[in-house]
């Protein structure tokens, strides 16, 4: 795998770069599991990260690991997105991270205020940053949008309508962007996790860790590395390549309800 980002040559335009002549990848929800991860491994492969959630100072303690910038970010607050944004600087590549699910239940029980959780921060979080630096990212020469969405964005499971609709809806605003922008020096990857081990059941159950250990219990996981690593192969790839979606998860899950577990 190539370690050095794709050059934009073949787009004519000179990239806009940081002093450091490094490219720039902004990473949302990077204080914590897959983002954290994500920031590491495209630090690792050559890129300025700039790394943004609410919880700021776990983004520094990460951004002075791997010489990148910490930012204040909360994608459900537009002021939020823009002051970002504008002290972001120049951005080439956009992770749209920030994420994750609220409760479990069936529709009949629904909590809507879980449901506006995960609606205003898996999609609505995802326009706000995709709209506020698309034209930063067509500016670059060779911009890239990879948006972590789900298996959940493929199938529907029982009790889990809340974050399935969310995360189908994301998807859609972000495959509809392959088309709208066909021709624009901007690639989509859409990245599907199936189950990985982070604080995601956490925040789903609510800081009850015996049930979030439940749902790892007797099988291996994806870890978030596992999934970051895909995102920097996304990221390293030449600029007339687009991986449109990558599905990944662990062996031992076949789907969202069919497991096995040991
Ligand atoms: P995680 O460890 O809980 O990370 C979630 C991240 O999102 C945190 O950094 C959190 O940061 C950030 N975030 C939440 N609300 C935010 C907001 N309003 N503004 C900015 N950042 C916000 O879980 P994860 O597994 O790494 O989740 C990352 C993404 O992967 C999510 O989109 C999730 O839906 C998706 N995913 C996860 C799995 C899985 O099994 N773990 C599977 C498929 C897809 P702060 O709290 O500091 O703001």
């Amino acid at each position: 795998m190539s370690t050095e980002p794709s050059s934009p040559s073949d787009h004519g335009d000179a990239p806009s770069r940081p002093p450091s002549g490094r490219r720039t990848a902004v990473v949302t929800g990077a204080s914590s599991g897959i983002g954290a991860a994500t920031a590491r491994v495209l630090a690792a492969a050559g890129y300025h990260v700039v790394l943004g959630a609410r919880r700021v100072e776990r983004c520094q303690a990460i951004a002075a690991e791997i010489d990148g910038t910490a930012l204040a970010l909360d994608v459900t607050d537009q002021e939020s997105v823009d002051a970002f944004v504008a002290a972001a600087g120049p951005v080439s590549v956009l992770v749209n991270n920030a994420g994750g699910a609220k409760g479990l239940a069936p529709l009949a029980e629904a909590d809507l205020n879980d449901w506006r959780w995960m609606w205003e921060t898996n999609v609505l979080g995802t326009v706000r940053m995709t709209k506020a630096l698309l034209p930063a990212l067509v500016a670059s020469g060779d911009g890239l949008v990879v948006t972590v969405t789900s298996t959940a964005a493929l199938e529907t499971y029982d009790n889990g309508s809340g974050y399935t609709s969310a995360k189908h809806a994301q998807a859609v605003a972000h495959r509809t962007l392959r088309g709208e922008l066909l021709g624009q020096p901007v690639r989509f990857t859409e990245i599907c996790p199936g189950l990985v081990e982070t604080d995601f059941s956490r925040v789903r159950f609510k800081g009850d860790e015996e049930r979030a250990a439940a749902v790892y219990a007797g099988l291996t996981p994806l870890t978030a590395e596992d999934v970051a690593e895909v995102i920097g192969f996304v990221a390293t790839r030449p600029a007339h390549v687009d991986l449109d979606q990558v599905v990944i998860r662990p062996r031992e899950q076949a789907s969202s309800m069919r497991v096995h577990r040991s």
